[in-house]
């Protein structure tokens, strides 16, 4: 059970730019789907209105209403 993360919505102002960090995660609101910030390679979500473009170094997404910015957090043992 050591793998037991969760993520926890952050407020942010995406006109002011997407963070990213080792522990920063987007989701889709669409599909659900979740996006880490800092992926290896390029990484789409499933419905595609979220992409993540690494030699570039951009998001990009239709809406910013269609987007949240998660943080994983591991509970305290
Ligand atoms: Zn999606």
């Amino acid at each position: 059970m050591s793998e037991d993360a969760k993520y926890v919505a952050v407020p942010f102002d995406f006109s002011q730019g997407y963070p990213t960090a080792p522990d920063l995660f987007y989701q889709c609101a669409v599909c659900g789907g979740i996006l880490p910030s800092q992926p290896p390679d390029n990484l789409g979500c499933p419905c595609n209105r979220l992409f993540i473009d690494v030699e570039a170094g951009r998001l990009s997404v239709e809406e910013n209403e269609k987007l949240r910015l998660l943080r994983r957090e591991f509970p305290k043992t």
